[in-house]
């Protein structure tokens, strides 16, 4: 299930990082009384009436001079707006409208997503007046809220879940392969989609400010239709911040949320970077099928040895992921573009396999047979039962005598040998222990 995301916007010191604490139920985030503390945690999942939902802090950048606000909050939006279900849009009570609020407002009233207003710091009722002279953004009824005394955060997720998108309505695309191209600024992701796409409508330039509206593009090859997701995000190139690594951690994570798989792009020209981990990690995290793409392959001096050394660098770093096949290209003279279609096909084959149950529980007993169970004080681990729940990850639940009793490395095993089984190369897979009833 993708879970929704929620993003909360504001200018600094409005109370985000205090109310995305509240809501998260744990101090993740630095809360200072200094406006513009770094802060680690920008997104964590949380739930209002059975409904999940990821919440983001986009905000969180450092002290700046009021010009450089103004590009940052500009960014915040945009940023928010194109990966958000829903907005809220954080002030002050305290403070009252400020021109910064007015900025925020006129930027939130030009989209299409639903906008919540909430007035922060109404710490009791006396306060509840400051509320109204927020009715002037033009934003809707405002609702007072105080994130430090948890005080009218219940009506205000209320109103939240009341827009969040509802999960049914996606199935009849379900045929469609879904896109992702993820990775640090200036990989080449906009040249990559260009070249796929085999046309000049994604602009690629050096130039900055070049905007777009965010559509999702989709292409047909040989008779197969697949979606390139956010590919507006991808080409939208802002003045400022674009390589700020919340911003694009942020938009990888809508990207990957609402994709089938995930094109990993990497620069073979830099070392692998903490935030491309980051990157590959959500990826895997969020059970989608993926293809390490290396790009500008063509700026590399090679010898024979080369494609196999930069494989095992990257490795190192991403060996969590190293199920997925990795192809080197160069989106700029096209070299093995091709290739990363195919992959695509064959991951999504993958991605959406469905093994019998009959064949499975051979592939477990054989597994058994070469490595014995783990045991513990005289009990061993018993294997009754294994069946598939579902695909896009294949997920198998295995029903056993004391869950308690399943190892992590001896789940790892079963994992690969699952994997080498049925060669279930690009996909993550799950697998669920349960006590059998
Ligand atoms: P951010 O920059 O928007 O993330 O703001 P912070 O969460 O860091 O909060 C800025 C300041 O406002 C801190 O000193 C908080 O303690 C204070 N603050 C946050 N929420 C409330 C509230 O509901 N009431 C009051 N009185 N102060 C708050
Ligand atoms: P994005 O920020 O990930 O979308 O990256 P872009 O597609 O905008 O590319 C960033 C820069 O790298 C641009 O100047 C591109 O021309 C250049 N570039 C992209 N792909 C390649 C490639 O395969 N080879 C070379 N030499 N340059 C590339």
């Amino acid at each position: 299930m993708d879970k929704p995301i929620v993003a909360i916007v504001g200018r600094p010191n409005v109370g985000k990082s205090t109310f995305f604490n509240q809501i998260v139920g744990k101090r993740i985030s630095i809360v200072d009384d200094q406006p513009g503390v770094t802060r680690d945690r920008i997104y964590a999942d949380a739930e209002w009436l059975n409904r999940k939902f990821t919440l983001v802090d986009t905000g969180g950048l450092d002290t700046e001079s009021d010009d450089e606000l103004l590009v940052h909050i500009r960014r915040q939006v945009e940023i928010a707006i194109d990966t958000a279900d829903v907005i809220i849009f954080l002030v002050d009570g305290q403070v009252g409208v400020t021109p910064a609020d007015l900025q925020i407002a006129n930027f939130l009233r030009k989209t299409r997503k639903p906008v919540v207003l909430a007035v922060n710091k109404i710490d009791n009722y006396e306060d509840e007046s400051m509320v109204l002279e927020f009715y002037s953004l033009g934003l809707g009824e405002p609702i007072g809220i105080s994130s430090i005394h948890k005080r009218g955060i219940g009506d205000l997720l209320d109103r939240v879940v009341k827009h969040l998108p509802d999960k049914e309505v996606e199935e009849e695309e379900d045929q469609i392969i879904k896109i992702a191209v993820v990775g640090r600024p200036n990989v080449g992701k906009s040249s990559l989609v260009n070249r796929i796409l085999g046309e000049e409508r994604v602009i690629v330039s050096d130039i900055p400010g070049t905007t777009r509206d965010a559509i999702d593009t989709l292409f047909e090859m040989e008779g197969k239709e697949y979606v390139i997701i956010d590919t507006a995000g991808i080409r939208r190139k802002s003045r400022i911040n674009e390589a700020l690594e919340r911003y694009s951690v942020l938009r990888a994570l809508a990207a990957i949320r609402r994709c089938d798989v995930a094109l990993i792009m990497l620069d073979a020209t830099q070392p692998v970077a903490e935030q491309d981990a980051k990157i590959a990690g959500l990826v895997h995290d969020e059970g989608k099928a993926s293809v390490i793409v290396v790009n500008k392959w063509d700026l590399v001096e090679k010898d024979t040895y080369t494609m196999e050394e930069y494989k095992n660098r990257i490795l190192q770093r991403l060996g969590f992921i190293a199920y997925a096949p990795m192809v080197f290209i160069s989106a700029k003279t096209g070299q093995r573009v091709h290739r990363v279609l195919e992959l695509v096909d064959e991951v999504y084959s993958r991605y959406t396999m469905r093994v019998s149950t009959g064949v499975l529980n051979d592939c477990i007993s054989d597994a058994v047979a070469v490595a014995a169970p783990p045991s513990e004080k005289g009990r061993m681990l018993k294997i009754y039962y294994a069946t598939q729940v579902s695909v896009k990850p294949p997920t198998f639940v295995l029903f056993v005598n004391d869950p308690e009793l399943m190892h992590d490395s001896y789940q790892r095993y079963l994992e690969n040998y699952l994997r080498k089984t049925f060669g279930l190369t690009g996909t993550p897979i799950r697998l669920l222990v349960r006590q059998r009833s």
